[in-house]
């Protein structure tokens, strides 16, 4: 952005519409200013314990009607997977059961119980599976009660037990219950991010099992397959369905439901990845126009006037918005220059939030040393030794 020409370069801090330049202003790679309030709130939604979010779709509440309407084979016809008392139950050789509904990034939560009476062991002790995209990435499912160190009845490879993604990570530590008791998935994932061919980002898997953080955040290598190293080495789709795996043993689900996410690179306006200068400076003009068109420039309360026009500047510096200020700002400053020290007390609220705001815009290098505004108030303010 250009520098404010000399004149116009100060700043006053209205109450209200000032709030925008509290913190430091925005900058080439963001939109908003540090606690802005210019920049719209997030959406409210209810978060009532026990009870899915109010914008999650639920995709099973233990309903047969809920299973039928929304899960199917992987050809999209009906899943040998039984309904049973308020569970979904996998049958052997009946294939994974699918969402209907497909989804990117998402934010997922399963509950799922492994049988009372395990059979088997190692991979064979009530494996499952919930995969992401239609697919392609597992976090296992599996009894895995005993597999501690310090109590290993159960052996089983790291990186294929109960939070691991599969044959890629074992989770960080082993929260799971015994046999028969239900465990608690919470999923966050981010699919990979591809420009064009080229990988921007692997995608990632941050998972929770009973309340405890098992995967941080990893990066996915590529698909997670059985014995084999993948990579992400091309786009494979943004959509996929949820899926529960069957691997033979008797698991069963509940209480499934489903927020999507938008993508971390979806906001290109305040900083992070992909945030691109144009759309930055795009959004910037728009709030400044936003702002300009509700100042009534003929309010006698000068000085909000020019901290509003100053808020303007921090987003724009148009010279539009220069040339009102210019209007504005002369003959505030004319009168504010002839106070004497009784009037410059009366009014020293007024000329402390030109000064604060004006401080602001300095240290962001939105107006620089010659800022008439900004001088001049401070020679009142030094005239007067007001504090
Ligand atoms: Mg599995």
């Amino acid at each position: 952005m250009k520098k404010l020409m000399i004149f116009f370069a100060g700043a006053v801090c209205a109450t209200s519409v000032m709030a925008g330049l509290y913190g430091d202003t925005p900058t080439d790679k963001h939109a908003w200013a540090v606690h802005d309030m210019n920049r719209p709130n997030p959406k409210k939604i209810s978060a009532e314990p026990g009870v899915p979010p109010s914008d999650a779709i639920v995709l099973f509440d233990g309903t047969q009607e809920s299973f039928e309407k929304n899960w199917c084979n992987d050809k999209g016809g009906p899943t040998k997977w039984k309904f049973v008392n308020g569970t979904l139950e996998s049958v052997a050789r009946a294939g994974n059961i699918c969402s209907r509904q497909t989804f990117g990034d998402v934010q997922l939560h399963v509950e799922w119980q492994p049988p009372v009476k395990v059979s088997g062991s190692g991979q064979g002790r009530g494996n499952s599976g919930v995969f992401l995209l239609g697919g392609m990435y597992e976090v296992q499912v599996l009894d895995s009660w005993e597999t501690d160190p310090d109590n290993m009845k159960n052996p089983n490879y790291a990186d294929g037990q109960a939070g691991a993604v599969y044959g890629q990570n074992p989770p960080l530590v082993n929260p799971t219950r015994k046999p028969g008791e239900w465990q608690v998935y919470d999923i966050v994932f981010h699919q990979p991010i591809f420009d064009g061919d080229k990988l921007v980002h692997p995608g990632s898997l941050t998972v929770f099992l009973n309340g405890v953080l098992v995967q941080d955040h990893w990066e996915l290598e590529g698909p997670t397959l059985h014995c084999r190293r993948t990579s992400q080495s091309k786009p494979k789709g943004t959509k996929g369905s949820i899926q529960f795996q069957d691997h033979g043993n008797p698991v069963h689900f509940r209480n499934v439901w489903v927020r999507e996410l938008p993508s971390r690179y979806a906001n290109t306006t305040h900083g992070k990845f992909l945030a691109k200068d144009a759309d930055v400076m795009a959004l910037r003009k728009e709030i400044a126009a936003k702002l300009f068109a509700k100042i009534d420039l003929n309010n006698p309360r000068k000085h909000d006037v020019i901290a509003q026009i100053f808020e303007v500047f921090a987003y724009d510096k148009d010279e539009k918005y220069v040339a009102a200020m210019k209007r504005v700002c002369e003959p505030w400053l004319k009168e504010i220059s002839a106070w004497d020290k009784e009037t410059a007390v009366q009014h020293k609220g007024e000329l402390f939030h030109v000064r604060n705001a004006a401080n602001v815009l300095h240290r962001n290098k939105v107006i620089d040393d010659n800022c008439t505004v900004r001088n001049g108030v401070n020679a009142v303010i030094k005239k007067y030794d007001l504090k």
